[in-house]
This record gives structure tokens, sequence and C-alpha cells, in this order.
């Protein structure tokens, strides 16, 4: 049975990337605040028929905004309006276990546009890949997810127990959809098919968004220092003692023990704004950065706030050397709660078949992290279903210019998730 429903899987390999062209076509920009939906629910229609016609009880609905409302991850005033989540169940609630298939159907910004050489909404065919804004992050693994639950169907393979297919967005602004998921569905395990190049992903860092404020004193960038004690400070330069603070934890943070299958925690400095006018000595300078941490760094919760303090006090305890920032120490404030790590047990049942699922495919099955944050985690830590990435095409060309995503690749994701739902759900008498 499973060769079988490869086979019908690589005879489809035509339909998968016009079903995948299809996808890059609706402009699902992601959301940012304020800004009007894009074409996220005739793309989640589109889908919706499509599932139906294969035979699934689908519900696509707007959620209530107080689903997620209060939740650290979700800003103040934040709904869903025009933007529609998609659950579609095929088979029932048996003797075998459920398994969910979660992926985000919403996109980053094509910009800078001019620098494609592919029309990011076209879904270009060339170099044996489709090119295209969220080819690979991740409409490829939405049309690949979506080819292996209809092609289970179409075959007629009864599962043990349910095949969940969920298709969401704002996973890249708040995670909003991905929190519906986490807190509306039960499952056994998921499949988040992000661009793993066909690896397990069974882990991936949480990251954290600090901004820290440096003050200074104002006074004209022409007269020398005047004022007693400190005279005129300038809050651009005191930043360089901030720099040095995150140089010095950065170094910790590689040198600790780490995660077998994640880089290392880092920080990375990603803006700064300081002045307030080009002859004045400034008086304050604010520097914001990215944190990325590992799962054993979180607290009880799952989440950052020991490593929030971490980050606090390497910035205090350094600056604390300087007369004017021991005085006037500098302030850190937090975007939200940031977003949690996430870790799966390499003996748990979902990472053991998708391993075994792969190598019946002819794929290594090796077993990986994901860097960045994904879905996943949220279906693992706030849903308490342990959620592997297992996707097509390569994370390093998501969110650029570039993105594309090998067709082999397509294929080869939906025959290992449909040979890993039939071995996960169990199949009926097998
Ligand atoms: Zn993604």
């Amino acid at each position: 049975v499973e060769r079988a429903v490869c086979a019908a899987i690589a005879g489809k390999r035509e339909q998968l990337v016009e079903l995948l062209q299809t996808l890059v076509g609706f402009d699902t920009v992601t959301h940012t605040p304020g800004a009007p939906p894009r074409r996220e629910a005739a793309l989640q229609t589109f889908l919706a028929d499509r599932l139906r016609r294969a035979g699934a009880r689908v519900e696509v609905a707007v959620p209530a905004a107080d689903l997620v409302a209060g939740h650290p991850m979700i800003p103040a005033g934040f709904d869903f309006a025009g933007r529609p989540q998609l659950v579609a169940r095929f088979g029932r609630p048996g003797r075998g276990r459920t398994l969910l298939l979660n992926g985000h159907v919403d996109t980053v910004d094509p910009d800078p546009v001019a620098e494609w050489r592919h029309d990011p909404f076209a879904g270009d065919v060339a170099d044996d890949a489709v090119h295209g804004r969220g080819a690979c992050d991740m409409k490829g693994g939405v049309a690949s997810m979506v080819m292996a639950a209809e092609t289970l169907a179409g075959a007629g393979v009864e599962l043990g127990g349910e095949l969940i297919v969920n298709t969401v967005t704002e996973e890249e602004s708040t995670g909003a959809g991905g929190l519906v998921s986490a807190r509306t569905l039960t499952a056994d395990a998921a499949i988040v098919p992000e661009p793993t190049r066909l690896g397990v992903g069974i882990a991936c860092r949480g990251s954290l968004l600090a901004t820290v404020t440096i003050p200074g004193r104002a006074g004209h960038a022409a007269i020398p220092d005047a004022l007693e004690p400190f005279g005129t400070v300038n809050a651009i330069e005191k930043v360089e003692l901030v720099l040095a603070a995150i140089r010095r934890l950065r170094a910790r943070w590689r040198h600790r023990p780490g995660h077998p299958h994640l880089s290392p925690p880092d920080c990375v400095p990603t803006e700064i704004h300081g002045g307030e006018w080009i002859v004045s000595r400034p008086a304050s300078c604010r520097l914001s950065c990215h944190i990325q941490f590992l799962p054993d760094q979180a607290d009880e919760r799952g989440w950052g706030s020991l490593v929030q303090r971490e980050f606090t006090e390497a910035i205090l305890e350094t600056t604390a050397a300087d007369a004017w920032l021991a005085a006037h120490p500098p302030t850190v404030e937090w975007t939200l709660a940031g977003v949690p790590p996430a870790d799966v047990e390499t003996g748990h049942p979902i990472v053991t078949t998708a391993v075994s699922a792969l190598q019946a495919i002819g794929r290594p099955g090796t077993i990986a992290g994901f860097d960045n944050w994904h879905d996943g985690a949220t279906l693992t830590v706030e849903g308490g279903i342990p959620a592997i990435c297992l996707g097509p095409g390569d994370v390093g060309l998501a969110h650029t210019t570039r993105e594309h995503v090998p067709i082999a690749d397509l294929v080869d994701a939906a025959q290992a998730i449909a040979v890993t739902a039939m071995r996960f759900c169990g199949t009926a008498g097998g």
C-alpha cells in the first residue's frame, strides 16, 4: 500500500507543481498592524474546496479575537478579520493515533522586488525548481502535505486515526494562527513541513526582542564639556559599552553546553536610533537586539524570562564600570514575551516514524534542528502536541529574493508525509 501511494504521488508531479504555483499566485503577505488582509481568505477557500472534493470534513473560519487575546505573543487589539484558518479532517478518531499536518500560508513581503529574477507571484519553473515568494517558506510544504492527504484519500487508505490538514495565517507576524491550532485541536503529534531539506527537525530556538535605551546628557556639539559633575554625555559613544557587554554575553553563550541539533544561543544587534539634532550631543540612543535561546535556557513554563534576566544583568554589570552609566543605568524593554523554544524527544514515535518513512522512500532521514522559531513550537509548548518539521526546500532561501524549492523535494516530502501518516496512525487491518 505504501508503494502504491508513493507511486501515485510520483505520478502527480505535474499536479503538485501546479498546486504550488496556484498557492504562490495568491498574495498572502503577512499581517502588519493596521494593514488590510491580502488574499488569505481566497487561498483558504481554494484549499477548502480541494480538500472537500477529496472527502475531508472542512471548516474555514475567522477565529474570535478573544481566543488568543492576552497571550504573551499577541499584541493588544489584535484580530483575525479577513484572515480565516482552515481545518480539514480525514477519517475518524479511532484506535490509531491522530496526526496533525500544520502549515502557514502567509509569507513575508517580496521586497526588494527589483532583485528577483522571477516574478515573486508567478511560480515560474526553472532548473527543476518552483520559484517565488513562499515557494519554500512554506507554500511548497503546504502543497506537499495537501497532496499527501489527497492521495491517501484517493487511494482509499483507511487510517486508524484522524489525519488533520490545518493551514493558518500569521506565522510570519504574531504566531496567532498557530496559537488557535494549539488551543483548539488535539492530536498525538504534528508535522509542520517547513523547509528542512527532508530532514526531521526536532527542535527550534526561542527568541526575544530587546530594546536598550542608553541615556546621555544633551549639549552643543561645538562646546567642550562644561556641566559638572559629568558635563555633557554622548549617548551614542556610550553604546560602545553596551555592545561590549553583548559581545561578552555572546562569547559566553557560544561556549556553554549547547544542543546537539541547534546553533548556540545568540544576540544580534538589529536596529540603532540615537541623537536628536546634528549639532547636539545626543541625549539618548536606543539599540534593539534579536536574541535566540535554547530549550534548556527556558523557564519552567517554557518561555524566556531567565534569558531576559541574564541579558539585563550582563548589560548592567558592564555599564556599571562607567561612572555616568552607573549613576544613570540603561533600561531594557521587551517586545511582548518573544516566542518559546521547543524540543521533541528523539525517541518519540513521531520522530522514529518519520525517520523510518524517509528511509523507506530513499532519503537518509537525518535528525536536525531548525534554528528559527515556527508554529510547531507553539503546538509543542502551548498545545501539548509534539511537532516536528519535515518539508521540502532549504530554509537558507527563506525570505530571500532567490526563494525556490526543488520539485524533487516536493514529491519526496509528499511521499514522506503520506508514509509517516500511514505508519503513525496505522491503517485499517494493518
Ligand atoms: Zn515558515
